[in-house]
């Protein structure tokens, strides 16, 4: 008898005693997120190609190869550091992958949380690793910044602006008008504050003191809001903490503000993905989301009901040394991935 049918009859005998239990969708998504758990130290040891023993669909969860996951859909919306490339180059078979897919006809987009609104801006790298996409192809949290601002009511507004020359300029493009940091002074009426990058010339605490103690003298009540809301990058061989989030977290935490996120998993990045499609004329059909962190590829897919692949190619890989440590993040930021692979 399949596991399926089991959870199905004891759900039913668990009604007709009364038993408090999960409604179907809920015990199939934890028998996903238990199959995904099962599989993990497999996949963690380098065992991507496993073949599916069973036959229900469920428990095919993390075992998979890549070629079954080219033919099962029709969208890919690909992270792009520690998934498509790193600090150190390509990162091996993602590209391959990316060219088989559009080769068999299938949708791609890049969609990273890179705060600069340019996609031209984030091609030198691209091209260098030899990855061939059109600008159209790619979204950046930065060009999200627009919906975050209109939601908020923040067009035409002065707004504290934490960034560089791109993020000023697409704050001014969506309307609204920064006040750099030095320029604070006492009389600013501020109405959010945007953090899209640390210059690195920039002292990350002397910034937050200046920052918390405007706010509380003033009595602001209002969002910090910070464009890339990754708290890691994978670099030079480990994760390394991203003081933009540090710095938005530590002012929204001093002050009581509303700490809100522009990138993913906030939706903006798959309203927009599907928005794309829809002007180059493509159906998005069945949709996979690719990267390598929890907390915004695949919390962000989970969320807005897309399949997620998670690769161990970057950021979770770098921040654990063992499959049940990546286990017990899986639980703790509840994001269960639909597939996890060791690598493309
Ligand atoms: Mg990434």
């Amino acid at each position: 008898m399949k596991i399926s049918t089991i959870g199905r009859r004891l759900h039913l005998l668990n009604a007709r005693l009364g038993i408090n239990h999960a409604a179907p969708a809920e015990l199939a998504r934890t028998k996903k997120e238990i199959n995904i758990l099962t599989a993990l130290p497999q996949v963690w040891a380098g065992q991507r190609s496993y073949k599916p023993e069973y036959p229900d669909e469920h428990l095919q969860g993390g075992l998979v190869s890549r070629e079954s996951i080219i033919e099962r859909y029709d969208t890919f919306l690909f992270d792009v550091f520690g998934t498509l490339i790193s600090d150190a180059g390509p990162i091996p078979g993602a590209n391959n992958f990316l060219k088989e897919a559009m080769a068999n006809g299938k949708n791609v987009l890049l969609v990273t949380n890179v705060s600069k609104s340019s996609a031209e801006e984030n091609f030198k790298e691209l091209v260098k690793a030899g990855i061939k996409v059109d600008p159209q192809q790619v979204i950046t949290a930065g060009q999200l910044f627009k919906y975050a601002a209109a939601e908020n009511g923040l067009i035409g507004q002065p707004v504290l602006h934490i960034g560089n020359d791109s993020s000023r300029s697409y704050l001014e493009q969506a309307g609204l008008l920064p006040v750099e940091a030095e320029n604070l002074d006492a009389t600013a009426d501020l109405r959010a504050v945007v953090v899209a990058a640390l210059q690195s010339s920039s002292d990350p605490k002397a910034l937050e003191d200046k920052v918390t103690k405007h706010l509380k003298s003033n009595k602001y009540i209002i969002p910090v809001i910070l464009i890339n809301p990754d708290k890691y990058v994978p670099k030079d061989n480990a994760a390394r903490p991203i003081r933009a989030y540090e710095l938005a977290a530590n002012i929204a935490r001093n002050t009581r503000q509303r700490f809100l996120f522009v990138g993913k998993p906030m939706s903006y990045m798959y309203t927009e993905a599907l928005k794309r499609l829809s002007e180059m004329d493509k159906e998005p059909g069945r949709v996979l989301c690719v990267g390598d962190t929890l907390s915004t590829d695949i919390k962000g897919a989970n969320e807005f009901g897309f399949d997620s692949l998670l690769l161990l190619t970057g950021t979770e890989r770098l921040r654990f040394t063992f499959a049940y440590q990546l286990a017990r993040a899986m639980k703790k930021t509840d994001a269960f991935p639909t597939w996890v692979l060791s690598g493309l």
